[in-house]
């Protein structure tokens, strides 16, 4: 897709215009209908002219952009790729592009909608009943109630699924629960939580929806100091005796299989992520080498830089490739954990060396974040370990292929 907005820079000694920085260089852009590509270019403008222009105090700072909600609000993709109770509808294919582009500009942004729409709205979406769809979707849908995802704890990650300490337990009508939460994205200050606990009953992790600001024993303090995804504000969840009516229980989440049902959805985004936030680095990497006079040359014209260059596009068309694949292997009903698993993987590796190239390629204004290509550098190592970490997914790939599981 060609970009929106053109900046043409003319070197020393040539008179051609140099190429506008395009990272579809496949066009794969071209595998969406009309209607689609009309929704991408409408969150392409939105990023590029909105939220490009502020992005990089609110990450310094450490801060997330309230003041842009509202106008997300009228981008109408709330709850994109789910059908009905007040969602965006269309395919997983147009969330996939929509994921891309916002990554492109900022993958805090992405990740905040990420943490929103897949995890917590995907939550109910998946394994919630008609009834808690018709109450928690449509006001998630349209930004009235933002979420979050309560999954990870501070002393387990990676092995959550086995070694949840988070408890539930049933007494009549009402659920107990107790524990904590580490890492959860839009916890500081969003108004609803879905919280894995594990049931002391039948040992099986379960589902709660929480509310955040009203509910007695549930609080949340910011994680400080980070150095990625720094808009994304984290929160560390405590939940001390936690009553839920059963009607907040997440009536199809019986098991962690209910759980990894999301993560897959969630895990097939993050390789769209990760492919944005590469094309985002790339992009800005590019237009730097076609300005940036050294020997009196634009330092574009040497042989090293366009090796770097060349190596970054090859990584970001073979992401986009995958994930598009990975898009259609979904329409077809054939999405295994697998296919999203080495997606996530893939595609956040091949992120993690593509921005590190980029940063190269700016020198010592590499390290700036005013030049974009720091914040893309940092951000993208946070996408590498959350949704699981790249052992984490290869590790699921790793039994699919083999037949023999390596988890502990
Ligand atoms: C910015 C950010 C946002 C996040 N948002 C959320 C959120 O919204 N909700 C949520 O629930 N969680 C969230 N997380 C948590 C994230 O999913 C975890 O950080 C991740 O799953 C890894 O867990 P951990 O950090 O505890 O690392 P650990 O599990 O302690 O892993 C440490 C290292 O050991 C490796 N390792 C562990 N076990 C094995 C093994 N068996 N074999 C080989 N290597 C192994 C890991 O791959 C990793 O390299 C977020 C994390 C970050 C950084």
């Amino acid at each position: 897709m060609a970009p929106a907005t053109a900046t043409v820079a003319k070197p020393a000694k040539e008179s051609r215009p140099l190429p506008t920085p395009n990272s579809d260089f496949y066009e794969v852009y071209e595998t969406l209908n009309a209607e689609e590509l009309a929704t991408v270019k409408r969150v392409r403008t939105f990023m590029e002219t909105t939220v490009s222009p502020l992005v990089t105090k609110y990450w310094v700072d450490d801060a997330f952009p309230f003041e842009l909600l509202p106008a997300v609000k009228e981008l109408g993709i709330g709850g994109i790729g789910m059908q009905g109770y007040g969602c965006a509808g269309g395919s997983l294919a147009q969330l996939g592009f929509v994921l891309m582009e916002m990554a492109r500009i900022d993958p805090s942004f992405a990740t905040f909608m990420g943490v929103h729409d897949g995890l917590a709205m995907g939550s109910i979406y998946i394994d919630g009943s008609e009834e808690q769809k018709q109450k928690w979707l449509p006001p998630m849908a349209s930004f009235e109630k933002i979420g979050c995802f309560g999954l990870t704890e501070p002393l387990v990650g990676s092995g959550v699924s086995g070694g949840m300490m988070t408890t539930a337990k049933r007494a009549g009508d009402t659920w107990i629960l107790n524990g904590e939460k580490r890492w959860i994205g839009n916890a500081p200050w969003c108004d609803v939580s879905i919280v894995w606990a594990r049931d002391v009953a039948d040992d099986q992790v379960k589902g709660f929806i929480v509310e955040n600001k009203t509910t007695p024993g549930f609080s949340v303090e910011k994680i400080e100091h980070k150095i990625a995804l720094k808009i994304v504000q984290n929160g560390h969840i405590t939940l001390k005796d936690v009553r839920l009516p059963e009607a907040n229980r997440l009536q199809g989440g019986n098991s962690f299989r209910d759980t990894a049902k999301v993560l897959k959805m969630t895990r097939y985004a993050v390789a769209w992520m990760a492919t944005g936030c590469a094309m985002g680095a790339y992009e800005a990497a590019l237009k730097y080498a076609q300005e940036r006079m050294q020997f009196n040359r634009p330092i574009g014209s040497f042989q090293l830089i366009q090796d770097l260059l060349a190596k970054m596009i090859a990584n970001i068309t073979a992401s986009q490739c995958l994930i598009v694949r990975q898009a259609q292997l979904h329409a077809e009903g054939k999405l295994t954990d697998a296919h999203a698993a080495l997606a996530k993987a893939f595609c956040t590796a091949k992120c993690r060396e593509t921005v590190a190239w980029a940063r190269e390629l700016l020198g010592g204004n590499g390290i700036v974040a005013d030049y974009k290509v720091a914040r893309f550098f940092a951000d993208c190592e946070a996408l590498y370990s959350y949704e699981g970490t790249y052992q984490m997914q290869n590790l699921i790939v790793g039994k699919a292929v083999t037949g023999l599981s390596a988890f502990v």
